[in-house]
C-alpha cells in the first residue's frame, strides 16, 4: 500500500503501536494480578477503575505520540524535501544552490556532504568556463596576427615576399602547437594516454636529451651531474614520456635563462625514487607564483612567455604524465633573478 511507503505514516504508526502495546500489556497484567490479589466482590469495581484509567492513559499517550510524530516527521522530512529540491536545481545548472544545515547530527552530516558536493561541482563548472575563456584568448593572438598580415597583403601595405609569408607561417605554427597541446592536455587529463612502462637507466636518457638540446644553446652551459657516477639508476616508467617531460623542463630552463646562465641536470636516488632536478640560474620565479605554475595556461609573465611561443600548458601536461607514471614534478625557486629548480620524481625499479 502506498501510504506505508511514506515515512510520515510509518513514524505515526510506530508511535501508535507503542501506545497499543502499552495498553494491551496493562490489560493483561492487570487482569492477571487482579484475579490473584483482589477479593472477588471488589473485582468489578477494580476492573471498571482500571478500564477508566486505561482509556485516559491511552488517549493521553496517543495525543503525545501523535504530537511527537508530527515534530519528528517535520524534522526529518523538511530537510529531505529541501535536499531533493536542491538536487534538482543543481541538476538544472544552478551550482550556487546550498541547503540549510539541520540540528540533528545525522541530517547535518548529510547536508554538509551535499553542500560540499555542490561546492565541488561549482568549482568544476568555474574551471570549465575559465578553460573556454582561456582557449578563446589563446587562439585570438595568433589569429589576430594572421588577420593583420592578410589585410596588409590585400591592401598592398605588406609586400608579398618570403618574409611576410614566413611571418604568417610562424603564426600558423603557433596555432598548430596550441591545438596539439590542447589535444594532448585533454588526453592526459582524461587518463587516455597509454603508457608503456619499462625498467631503464635514467642517466643515459638525460645525457641523450642534453646532447639533443645543446645545439639550441648559444652561450648557455648545459651539464649533467650524477650523484653516484658510473652506477645505473634504474627507474620504472615510460621512457618516451619521461623524455618528453625532461625535454619540456630543460626547454623551459633554456628559455628562461639568459645566455650567460647555466643549466644543470642533477640526478640522484633515494630509497624508493629517482630525482632528476633541472637547476637553472635564470630569471627565477616569485614565491607567490609557485603554487600556480602547474595550472593550465598559467604564466608568471604572460607577455614574456607568449612572445616566446609558450602557451602555459607545458607544465600541466608534464605533471600529469609524471603522475600517470607514479611520480611527480615539484618546482622551487629562491625568488626573481635567482634561478629555479624543477624536479622530476620517478619510482625506482628496485627500491633499495
Ligand atoms: P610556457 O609554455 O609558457 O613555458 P609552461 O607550462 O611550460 O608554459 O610554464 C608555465 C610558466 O612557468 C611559464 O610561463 C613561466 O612563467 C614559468 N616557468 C617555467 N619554467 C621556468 C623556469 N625554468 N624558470 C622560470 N620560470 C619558469
Amino acid at each position: 500500500m502506498g501510504v506505508w511507503r511514506q515515512l510520515r505514516w510509518r513514524i505515526v504508526a510506530a508511535q501508535m503501536l507503542v501506545v497499543l502495546a502499552g495498553v494491551v500489556t496493562l490489560i493483561v497484567t492487570a487482569e492477571a494480578l487482579a484475579a490473584r490479589a483482589v477479593a472477588p466482590e471488589l473485582l468489578p469495581a477494580f476492573e471498571a477503575a482500571v478500564v477508566k484509567a486505561l482509556v485516559v492513559a491511552a488517549l493521553a499517550a496517543a495525543v503525545v505520540g501523535l504530537g511527537t510524530s508530527i515534530v519528528l516527521v517535520r524534522e526529518i522530512l523538511r530537510p529531505l524535501r529541501q535536499l531533493a529540491a536542491s538536487s534538482r536545481r543543481i541538476a538544472s545548472g544552478h551550482y550556487g544552490e546550498r541547503i540549510a544545515v539541520p540540528i540533528s547530527d545525522e541530517l547535518r552530516d548529510v547536508a554538509q556532504s551535499f553542500n560540499q558536493m555542490a561546492e565541488s561541482l561549482a568549482q568544476i563548472e568555474q574551471q570549465r568556463v575559465t578553460l573556454i575563456g582561456n582557449v578563446a584568448h589563446e587562439l585570438r593572438t595568433p589569429l589576430a596576427g594572421l588577420e593583420g598580415y592578410l589585410e596588409g597583403l590585400l591592401d598592398g601595405v605588406l609586400p608579398n615576399d618570403p618574409e611576410t609569408i614566413s611571418a604568417m607561417q610562424h603564426e600558423v605554427r603557433r596555432l598548430r602547437r596550441l591545438v596539439d597541446d590542447l589535444q594532448h592536455l585533454s588526453r592526459v587529463e582524461a587518463g587516455q594516454i597509454i603508457l608503456q612502462p619499462e625498467v631503464f637507466d635514467i642517466v643515459p636518457l638525460a645525457q641523450r636529451i642534453v646532447s639533443q638540446l645543446r645545439p639550441q644553446l648559444i652561450e648557455q652551459c648545459l651539464q649533467v651531474a650524477v650523484a653516484a657516477p658510473g652506477e645505473p639508476l634504474l627507474v620504472r616508467a615510460d621512457p618516451d614520456r619521461t623524455a618528453q617531460v625532461l625535454v619540456n623542463l630543460v626547454g623551459n630552463a633554456i628559455r628562461y635563462t639568459p645566455e650567460d646562465g647555466c643549466i644543470t641536470i642533477r640526478i640522484r636516488g633515494d630509497a624508493s625514487h629517482a630525482q632528476i632536478a633541472i637547476e637553472d640560474t635564470g630569471i627565477g620565479i616569485p614565491p607567490e607564483a609557485l603554487p600556480y605554475l602547474f595550472e593550465r595556461f598559467y604564466r608568471v609573465d604572460p607577455s614574456r612567455s607568449r612572445a616566446s611561443g609558450g602557451s602555459g600548458i607545458g607544465l600541466t601536461i608534464a605533471r600529469h604524465l609524471a603522475w600517470a607514471m607514479g611520480g611527480d614534478i615539484t618546482a622551487a625557486s629562491p625568488g626573481i633573478g635567482q634561478g629555479s629548480t624543477f624536479t622530476l620524481i620517478l619510482p625506482r625499479a628496485e627500491p633499495v
